[in-house]
């Protein structure tokens, strides 16, 4: 009954989702919920009995005044995978040259690549996790490039010096950047898709906004590639974001000022449990993101993520090469950091 390709791919595998009971620090959302201006509005929404906007022009408004940039440049998806996914297809030709991205990044960069049937290789980051950009100066046989900037699950940031060194290398082919995380980070390359027409920067609702439940994700990038991008969401699903997703989103956009309260929030107690952590004997990475990547010497880190669960605690571990003794830890409330502090202790 399957295709080829449904028998065959190994699909991406996201972290359990278990809503009650447990604290949740797997998927790297915010413990923190939105403000009340975005529940009002969801409450709010109007019409519908109607489709929504194709490309979601109220939000690309909001976004363009918030961050100053013409909203004919601005894409909207459902959930910064499907931009991600849509991107694949709309910048990278199957079956020619290679895509490349770090060996150590988000999980998923592989599967759209199997998916599309588009070659990919890695380039390995170094011992302690960091990306070489000298790597990324003299790509041979290659189509495309992506990085997730800060890098997931490494938690680590690129330097802006580095990351502008490996477009101006690369002005053949499109770059994309992911920026998930880029509101725990030091910058941005958002200004960098005014100065490189090759250059994509997708972001997400998922992390610093709250909004990992409504899934709504956006790109940034120069009129040749959010055209080519809306014209192949038209080929896959007019309508990516519904309604009541398009309000919550308009509505967070407009109410930024409080996302960035609950960012500085998050940074503070992240430093804070980095520091009792190592405290404890564990390394942990420096992280530039909402969450943790860390392993203790000596332990078994699949066991740790175990326990944990035992002990109503959800905790992140990838079964992966040079990773699969690292836990990648959501960043929660100084409460919850607290209690995993205390069970880790007891382990
Ligand atoms: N990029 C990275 C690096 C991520 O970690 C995630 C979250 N799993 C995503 C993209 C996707 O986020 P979302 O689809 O929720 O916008």
């Amino acid at each position: 009954m399957l295709s080829k390709k449904a028998r065959q791919i190994k699909e991406y595998v996201a972290g359990e989702q278990i809503n009650f009971g447990y604290i949740k620090l797997n998927s790297n959302e915010n413990p923190y919920p939105p403000s009340k201006a975005v529940l009002k509005a969801v409450k709010k929404a109007q019409r519908l009995n109607y489709y929504p906007s194709p490309k979601s022009d109220e939000l690309r408004k909001a976004l363009g005044q918030l961050y100053d940039i013409n909203p004919d440049n601005i894409f909207i998806g459902n959930g910064s995978d499907e931009v991600l996914g849509l991107a694949y297809i709309t910048f990278f030709n199957p079956k020619e040259k290679d895509i490349v991205f770090p060996d150590v990044t988000y999980s998923f960069y592989p599967v759209w690549a199997e998916l599309y049937d588009i070659n990919y290789r890695t380039i390995p980051v170094r011992e302690d996790f960091t990306i070489n950009a000298d790597d990324y100066l003299n790509l041979e046989n290659c189509q495309g490039i992506i990085l997730a900037n800060p890098n997931a699950p490494t938690s680590l940031e690129l330097g802006k010096q580095d990351m502008e060194k490996i477009i101006q290398a690369n002005q053949d082919k499109v770059i994309i950047i992911d920026e998930a995380y880029v509101d725990f980070g030091d910058y941005s390359c958002l200004d960098l898709t005014k100065k490189y027409n090759n250059v994509l920067v997708v972001r997400t609702f998922s992390k610093s906004w709250s909004l990992a439940g409504i899934r709504c994700g956006f790109a940034f990038g120069s009129l040749e590639l959010i055209n080519g991008l809306n014209k192949i969401r038209d080929c896959f699903n007019s309508y990516s974001l519904d309604r009541v997703a398009e309000a919550a989103a308009t509505a967070a956009v407009k109410d930024y000022k409080s996302v960035l309260k609950r960012v500085a929030k998050i940074i503070y107690t992240r430093d804070r449990f980095i520091k009792a952590l190592r405290e404890l004997g564990w390394i942990a990475l420096e992280s530039k993101t909402n969450f943790v990547f860390a392993s203790k010497p000596g332990a078994d880190a699949k066991s740790i993520m175990l326990k944990l669960k035992e002990s109503k605690i959800l905790v992140r571990h990838f079964n992966l090469p040079r990773i699969n003794n690292y836990l990648r830890i959501t960043v929660g409330t100084n409460e919850q950091m607290d209690k995993l502090l205390k069970e880790l202790q007891k382990i």
